[in-house]
């Protein structure tokens, strides 16, 4: 079997100029085999970079696009793929956006791996461990309390025993924080999961060990980046003082970003994305080293169906892959580019069993928002 075309498939959904909140674009990308088997994957990235990455000419050994790295090549390879991929990208990828278009290829290869013969991507990857996964749903905090509470109730409604919050300023007050979040413990009660999402807007370590105490009564699951990753000391102070769990890691990419930063700030939760970290080949090294530094690896993922099949895939065959994410946006990215989108049932995802990802593209939504750049 051959490659012998490499799509780089731009979409965007409001117009340059509009405001989104989540759910405007995507890059995804098909990788057509010389048989008719068609793999696809995605990068939750900036698409006219990644696209850049993959299209561009060579410019000499370490400086190539991606395309042609992967053209003639038996897609069945996928691990020396990765590794070529990797080397020839050096001078602009090792980490960031070159990785991220790694990312979306490699899933694509798994998956036509997984058509090829003809077994699902998590049985490729060892043997699934469980048929379902509890889900969490994450939301935007908005302006009023009456619009809290609806959103809470249509999480709930979902069946979610997980729920995260953060953005729209978040972190920034810690008033109306301890506030907001009275509100959403009294609207879920005591046994449902509520964690937060700081983006790295607290201020120091200092003051995020001060917010972690005077929140200790809303029994938090989890901190999301307290601080940016790249602090690691301030972190380090964080993980070892603060009496909740801290997570992190969705910007990061490659084994070797993850194994400094479990390394230098002990998380207690990491948090890679399978369409940035490297693809699920680098996700399957990420999660054996969180396992080797005692920490819990609960995957970011925000985008299309394809991520999320990804995902699943990749959490049914981890041993503790327990917790995924199931992204709320409304945009038809997520709810209507793959046909056949996982769906939450019960608060739960339903691992499937088809060859490969299982994904069906809707080529009406790929026209209608395709960007011809
Ligand atoms: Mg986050």
């Amino acid at each position: 079997m051959k490659i012998v075309e490499v799509e780089a498939i731009w979409l965007r959904v409001p117009k340059f100029d509009q405001a989104c909140e989540w759910g405007e674009d995507a890059l995804i990308v098909r990788i057509h085999t010389d048989t008719g088997i068609v793999g696809v994957g995605e990068t939750d990235s900036s698409p006219a970079v990644v696209k850049a990455l993959i299209e561009t000419p060579a410019s000499h050994e370490t400086c190539q696009g991606l395309r042609d790295v992967l053209l003639g090549e038996n897609p069945l390879e996928i691990d020396r793929l990765w590794k070529k991929m990797y080397r020839h990208s050096e001078y602009v990828g090792r980490r960031g956006a070159g990785v991220h278009a790694i990312s979306a290829l490699d899933i694509a290869l798994w998956d036509i791996a997984g058509q090829h013969y003809g077994v699902p991507v998590h049985t490729l990857l060892g043997g699934k461990y469980r048929d379902r996964i509890p889900a969490y749903g994450t939301f935007i905090p908005k302006a009023t309390d009456a619009g809290n509470r609806d959103v809470i109730r249509n999480l709930l409604g979902q069946g979610l025993r997980s729920i995260k919050l953060g953005g729209a300023g978040f972190g920034e007050n810690p008033a109306r924080d301890k506030q907001l979040l009275k509100l959403v413990r009294e609207e879920i009660g005591d046994d449902v999961q509520l964690q937060i999402d700081l983006v790295g807007r607290w201020r120091n370590a200092a003051h995020a060990l001060a917010q972690c105490e005077a929140l200790r009564e809303l029994n938090l699951n989890w901190v999301e980046e307290p601080l940016p990753s790249d602090d690691e000391r301030g972190l380090a102070y964080l993980a070892s003082l603060c009496r909740v769990k801290v997570s992190g890691g969705e910007g990061l990419a490659t084994r070797h970003e993850f194994r400094n930063f479990l390394e230098n700030t002990r998380p207690a939760i990491v948090q890679p994305d399978i369409t940035r970290c490297g693809g699920i080949s680098e996700m399957r090294h990420i999660y054996e080293l969180a396992i080797h530094y005692g920490a819990q690896l609960v995957p970011h993922g925000f985008s299309t169906g394809i991520l999320l099949a990804a995902t699943t895939h990749f959490l049914a065959a981890c041993e503790f892959g327990e917790l995924i994410e199931y992204s709320q946006s409304d945009s038809p990215l997520f709810r209507k580019l793959v046909k056949n989108l996982i769906p939450l049932e019960a608060g739960q995802v339903a691992v499937p069993d088809s060859p490969g990802l299982g994904v069906v593209l809707d080529e009406e939504v790929i026209a209608q928002y395709r960007v011809n750049a």
